[in-house]
């Protein structure tokens, strides 16, 4: 008998085919996890899950008695309560690397489109305002040989850095909970303090991952450390900022606008203050999605969720604890 497989909110069309051969796959989306009677009975029976965003803690693992296996398609695992899986031995894997220059080449976009106000002013031009010679009123300003403080040096904030520094000749500082030596001398970076950077940065871009500590640590005390001409880029999930204290900033002129991949709440809340302002520039948590990262992404993470199905080591376990040579 075909092993139980839940594919969840995103797999790539070939990917999820070629699990099926092998597999009893069965797709969900747009369903509600905690009452979904058809999900739930099929939990009941799977050793694996694959896909995106489900959240897994102690209540969905209680109804998975046989789950092996649970196969993230993104970098990001705040989604997963990784000590309640170890507890039960069942091993947690993510997509890292395959998608970093993809979501660093989102990131520089929406810092380009910030400064030079890029979706404001193509909004000007098709609404048929452009009727007469531009005013100062509509210039942006300069990206090139400015500072950028990227908060969480690793693999996207690296890649963001060398854009940066070889592309545009910016000045990087940076912090994370290590020093990068090696990307010091390669995109010539500075180690600061988060304080520091909040107060010399131009351009400021979070790329942490969502966890106890990075919880809203960019708040109200940290926008107002910023310039009043600072661009506030978020690329690293919604709750890593205090969204309420980013709309006051914005407000009261503490900073001079933002660019945002991810919000507090996903889909944003179409009430959120935040899409009524010119001067903030969103995208609906699209860092990875190109068609060919999110194949590779999905390739990825077919081939840990095999991996462990067969008891071998899925090539990016997240925790290893669980893992024992067979
Ligand atoms: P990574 O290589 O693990 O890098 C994370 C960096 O954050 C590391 O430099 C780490 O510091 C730093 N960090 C962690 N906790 C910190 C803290 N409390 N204070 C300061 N720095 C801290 O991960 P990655 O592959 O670059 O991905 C980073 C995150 O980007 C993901 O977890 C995800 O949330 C987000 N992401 C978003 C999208 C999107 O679509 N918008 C797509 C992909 C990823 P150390 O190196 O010193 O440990």
């Amino acid at each position: 008998m075909k092993k139980k497989i839940i594919a969840y909110n995103r797999v790539e069309t070939p990917v999820l085919n070629e699990l099926q051969e092998k597999y009893d796959v069965k797709f969900f989306k747009n369903i509600d996890p905690k009452t979904d009677t058809d999900f739930l009975a099929h939990l009941s029976e799977s050793e694996g899950i694959i896909g995106l965003e489900l959240e897994v803690d102690e209540e969905l693992l209680e109804k998975a008695p046989h789950l092996k296996v649970v196969s993230n398609v993104s970098v990001g695992y705040n989604n997963l309560d990784i000590d309640a899986l170890t507890k039960r031995n069942i091993m947690a894997t993510n997509t890292p690397d395959v998608l970093t220059d993809t979501v660093a080449d989102t990131i520089f976009g929406i810092l380009l489109s910030a400064a030079r106000r890029i979706p404001e002013l193509d909004h000007f031009v098709k609404s048929r305002k452009w009727t007469e010679a531009l005013e100062p009123e509509h210039f942006g300003v300069d990206v090139h040989h400015k500072t950028l403080g990227i908060i969480g040096m690793g693999r996207i904030g690296q890649a963001i850095a060398q854009r940066a520094n070889h592309g545009f000749n910016m000045d990087i500082l940076y912090h994370s909970r290590s020093r990068k030596k090696d990307a010091e001398e390669k995109y010539n970076a500075t180690y600061c303090s988060l304080d520091n950077l909040l107060s010399k940065a131009d351009f400021i871009v979070l790329i942490t991952p969502l966890t106890k500590e990075t919880e809203g640590m960019i708040g109200r005390r940290e926008f107002e450390k910023m310039k009043e001409n600072a661009i506030f880029i978020n690329g690293s999930r919604g709750k890593t900022i205090v969204e309420k204290d980013l709309i006051e900033a914005l407000r009261n002129g503490e900073i001079a606008a933002a660019g945002l991949d991810v919000f507090e709440q996903e889909p944003v809340n179409h009430d959120n203050p935040l899409l009524d302002m010119k001067n903030v520039v969103t995208l609906p948590h699209i860092g990875s999605s190109t068609f060919e990262t999110e194949l590779a992404m999905s390739k990825l993470a077919a081939k840990n969720l095999e991996a462990g199905l067969k008891g071998e080591m899925p090539p990016t376990l997240i925790n290893k604890e669980v893992w024992k040579e067979k």
